[in-house]
């Protein structure tokens, strides 16, 4: 069959047909553990009974009415999200690189707004990811994603991650705010110093800037906390929220206090899909089980026997892998071997996982697995470590 799709991806030649919990079946038949989650995305496992419910009675009633009118669902949503969070405010949209140009937009308008119009840059840690619009490509910075597509949208400063330092040095009288992710994904799953964070801010503090952060992979109750800036005891100004808030259903959020809002007035900015009540359903449904009493301890217990578990597995194959880390069910394998290696072994053994920057393979089970999950996916890492040890 001649591929009609167009080539972005290098795609596994892996079909499937149906999912159920931490588990996904091909059209044969064939089960896979799913720790992948559709990148980070599928927070809930597949076919949540309560999702699937929610999708399906509200596909019965109402799908798409624009932002033209009000959407209860989402007003109800934002209401949810702001109880929770450090935000006030709160705009709708269908994707992660959506809610970060939400949030690069409402950092500009915040200073314009407050007589700063000179203030626009945003200083952004090297080895992060923000997304692949040209304009979340230049405030990642990194090379491979910018290639061939120049010139860069200007107005991003790099610096290094966990670096206060250079994140001292490059403030200017140009710069609006600082863009971190408190667990950095694509860029090899490093988590922030706790220590940083409350020192990023402190200078947001003494200089007048936004404090933004991307928690479209790390936020969502995947660190064991609602957001993963909570270990920090900092809060953010901004923050873009996408992939696990939809479990599959393409929903993303721009947060902010209302100061930080106020200068996104009627008309500034918009979007024709983001907030409809379909998204704002699912939402809705998936808040209702990740607040539920308990969830988010239970996600804390079943990271920590994990974590616990892959560090018995890395002293026992340190020919294949050299270290855990990462926070909560966002968890990176820095591998010895190629990444793609353990990756392949554990597709062999019926397992699914992410590559990651930094020759790490990256765990992203979704946040409903429990002991059974973790037991199994430590029987299927031994023999894959086992086969490469061996190999
Ligand atoms: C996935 C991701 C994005 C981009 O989200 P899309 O939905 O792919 O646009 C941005 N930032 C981080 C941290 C991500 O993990």
């Amino acid at each position: 069959m001649t591929d009609a799709l167009m080539e972005t991806y290098a795609r596994f030649d892996i079909a499937f047909e149906r999912g159920e919990g931490a588990y996904l079946y091909t059209a044969t038949g064939e089960s896979y553990l799913d720790f992948a989650s559709g990148i980070a995305v599928t927070s809930l496992g597949h076919g949540h009974p309560h999702l699937v419910r929610a999708l399906q009675e509200q596909a019965a009633r109402l799908w798409h009415v624009s932002n033209l009118f009000r959407i209860p669902e989402g007003e109800r949503l934002a209401a949810r999200l702001a109880e929770r969070t450090f935000a006030e405010r709160v705009f709708f949209c269908n994707s992660g690189v959506e809610a970060i140009e939400a949030g690069i937009k409402l950092v500009r308008k915040y200073h314009d707004a407050t007589g700063n119009p000179k203030r626009w840059r945003i200083i952004t840690c090297s080895q992060s990811f923000h997304g692949r619009t040209l304009t979340a490509i230049a405030a990642s910075g990194n090379p491979k994603y910018m290639e061939g597509f120049s010139p860069a949208v200007p107005g991003f400063d790099h610096v290094a991650f966990n670096n206060m330092n250079e994140l001292r040095n490059a403030i200017t009288d140009e710069t609006a705010a600082i863009l971190v992710e408190p667990v950095q994904g694509e860029g090899g799953v490093r988590p922030a110093d706790l220590e940083y964070l409350r020192a990023v801010r402190q200078v947001c503090d003494e200089y007048g800037l936004l404090l933004f952060f991307d928690e479209i992979q790390c936020g969502m109750g995947r660190s064991g906390k609602l957001f993963a800036h909570e270990w920090s005891g900092v809060t953010p100004d901004v923050m873009a929220v996408a992939k696990g808030i939809g479990s599959g259903f393409p929903l993303g959020a721009c947060l902010a206090t209302e100061k930080a809002a106020q200068g996104l007035t009627p008309g500034t900015h918009g979007t024709t899909f983001g907030g409809n009540p379909l998204a704002m359903a699912v939402g809705n449904a998936v808040l209702d089980v990740i607040l539920e009493d308990g969830f988010l301890d239970a996600v804390d217990r079943t990271a920590r026997d994990l974590w616990q578990r892959l560090q018995d597995l890395v002293r026992r194959y340190p020919q294949v892998i050299e270290e855990v880390r990462g926070a909560g069910l966002m968890l990176g394998l820095k591998c010895v071997v190629p990444n793609t290696d353990l990756m392949a072994a554990l597709r062999k053994e019926h397992m699914l996982t992410v590559g990651a920057g930094d020759n790490v393979a990256r765990l992203l089970p979704p946040l409903i697995i429990r002991e059974a999950e973790v037991s199994d996916a430590m029987q299927r890492l031994e023999r894959a470590c086992r086969a490469l040890a061996e190999g």
